[in-house]
Order: C-alpha cells, then sequence, then structure tokens
C-alpha cells in the first residue's frame, strides 16, 4: 500500500470537547480515541493541560493521556497554553505538544491575559523546556499561531503579524507551525496566500498544519487550499463536534468524516477506513447525548461504487 499522504489529526477529544457543555466520562473518552486510532486516524489531540477549575471537562487530562500513549501507533497530542501546563505534560509523558499563540493581540489578552510578545516569550520559556529533557523523552512541539485569519475581538488580522508570530516560533525551537481560523473567518483566497507567504518564510521543508473551524461552512474549502499551498497535515474533529466560544451557537471544526471522504475521493491518500470511522461517530457520541453533531457523509451514505483507498491494494 502506498504511503500516507495527508495526516488526519483528530482534535475532537480536545476542541471539541473544549466547547461541550456535558462532562464525557473518562472511560468514553478512552474508548473513543483508541476506536479512531484503531479506524486508521494516527494522530490525536487528547485534551489540555489547563486548571481544571478553568475547564472542568480536562480534570482528567493525566489519565485520558496515559491510555493514549499506550495505544498503539498513535501519536497523542495534548495542548497546554503556558509553562505551568508544559510542566504538568511533560510530567504526564507527554510526547506532541501543542502550543496556541494568538496572533491577535485582543484574543491573546482575553484568552491568556498576556499580549502576543508575553505569550512569545512564555512559548520560549516552554520551548527551553522541551530541549532540556533527556534525549528521547523530549517531546515535539508545535507552535500554533491562533487568529491567524480574523479575529472576533480585533477583526482584521495583518498577514505581516502571522509571518512575524510563526518565524518567532520556529526561532524559538517549534518542531513546526500550525496556523489556526480559531473563528471561522478564513476563505480559501486567504488560505492560499497565507500558507504560501508562511511557507516561503519559514522554509518549504518546514512541516505546517492547518486548523480550521467549520463555522462560516468553508472548513473543506479552506482545508482543500491549504492541501494546494502544500499542507499536508490537517486537524478536524469527529462529527464536527464543538462549537466557537466567540460565537454562540456555531458549529465546531471541520468535520473529519468529511475531511477524509475529500481526500479519499480526490485519490489523496489518509489512512483513514472512512466506514469505520462513520461507525466510531455513532458509538462515540452515545456518551454525548446532548452534542450537536454535523456532517454530511455519515448522513448522506457513501457514494455507489466508492472504493476507499485504505482497502485499495
Ligand atoms: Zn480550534
Amino acid at each position: 500500500m502506498d504511503a500516507v499522504e495527508v495526516t488526519i489529526s483528530e482534535v475532537g477529544p480536545r476542541d471539541g470537547l473544549q466547547n461541550t457543555k456535558s462532562f464525557m466520562p473518562t472511560a468514553a473518552k478512552k474508548a473513543w480515541i483508541s476506536a479512531e486510532a484503531a479506524a486508521g486516524v494516527h494522530e490525536i489531540e487528547v485534551c489540555s493541560f489547563v486548571p481544571a477549575k478553568l475547564i472542568p471537562q480536562f480534570v482528567d487530562a493525566e489519565e485520558v493521556l496515559a491510555h493514549a500513549n499506550s495505544v498503539d501507533g498513535l501519536t497523542a497530542v495534548v495542548l497546554v497554553p503556558n509553562l505551568k501546563g508544559c510542566e504538568r505534560a511533560i510530567g504526564a509523558g507527554a510526547r506532541r505538544i501543542t502550543v496556541p499563540v494568538s496572533v491577535s493581540e485582543a484574543h491573546s489578552m482575553s484568552n491568556v491575559r498576556k499580549t502576543t510578545a508575553q505569550a512569545i516569550e512564555e512559548f520560549v520559556r516552554m520551548a527551553d523546556l522541551v530541549r532540556s529533557q533527556p534525549k528521547g523523552k523530549r517531546p515535539q512541539l508545535v507552535g500554533a499561531c491562533s487568529t491567524a485569519f480574523g479575529c472576533s475581538l480585533q477583526g482584521v488580522v495583518a498577514e505581516q503579524d502571522v509571518l512575524r508570530v510563526a518565524l518567532a516560533l520556529r526561532a524559538a525551537g517549534a518542531d513546526s507551525i500550525s496556523l489556526a481560523d480559531t473563528v471561522g473567518y478564513a476563505n480559501p483566497e486567504q488560505v492560499k496566500r497565507l500558507f504560501g507567504s508562511v511557507r516561503k518564510a519559514i522554509g518549504e521543508d518546514f512541516a505546517i498544519e492547518a486548523h480550521f473551524h467549520n463555522t462560516r461552512g468553508l472548513g473543506l474549502a479552506n482545508a482543500l487550499a491549504a492541501y494546494e499551498a502544500g499542507v499536508r497535515n490537517f486537524d478536524s474533529t469527529l462529527g464536527g463536534l464543538g462549537g466557537c466560544p466567540w460565537a454562540p451557537g456555531a458549529s465546531g471544526n471541520v468535520v473529519t468524516e468529511d475531511l477524509v471522504f475529500m481526500f479519499e475521493s480526490m485519490g489523496v491518500r489518509t489512512g483513514v477506513d472512512i466506514n469505520k470511522l462513520i461507525e466510531v461517530r455513532n458509538t462515540v457520541f452515545a456518551a454525548l447525548p446532548d452534542a450537536e453533531l454535523y456532517g454530511h457523509i455519515s448522513k448522506a451514505g457513501l457514494p455507489k461504487g466508492f472504493r476507499p483507498l485504505s482497502l485499495a491494494a
């Protein structure tokens, strides 16, 4: 079988659950992670190391990460907002850590009570901590530029600000950079332009990832534009779980099942078994009866004669 051409990075257990009202039982989170990994999703962001009093959903972060680390072939990712969270994550055995830095000053202040420059300074401290870990225990570090495509507080986010933050995170020691459309403002033309200029500035060989929300219905179109701009790692959530804290009632991230379907129908290998993935959707969300779910392919079914690449020789 040919190698996987794009990495689908499920972020539902983190981004999805962060915006879900009811607590998902720890056992159900573990079952979700195992089942989705078994369907061929080999990268899953499983929790956030934030104080439980801020986001009670992640009170079981250590336990969920320990489980995810025990799943064969799975790269478990965790999100951390600050140095304290980074220390906790490393102590809990994190192997891949995403650190968001808001390009929008207004979003940064409201989210972590730091200016963007202060958030970058904190990132440098985290990168130093990561670097100081013994060989073999050093986690990978992803620098995520949040609100890279616009901000619901500030409005327009200048491209040069995104470039400045991305370059600073790389210089600090990030192993890869992610551009995140945190509030679902991006459009495909902008996506192509911004990923193009960041890749040019940062080096075409440097790993770059895309994180889109489907708040305004352009999630898949933006993912395609990013693919065409050379991106090969995409965040999404099963059932499009989640919302946007800055847009009440809005839908969540790009829907994993629809994203997999798009790529596979284009002949781009994801390594994911879409039939299994749809089954996972049905079982996982029995544990979250009041969650609002999205997505097309799980409702409409696969086209007649559709042959998943995961089954092809
Ligand atoms: Zn997000």
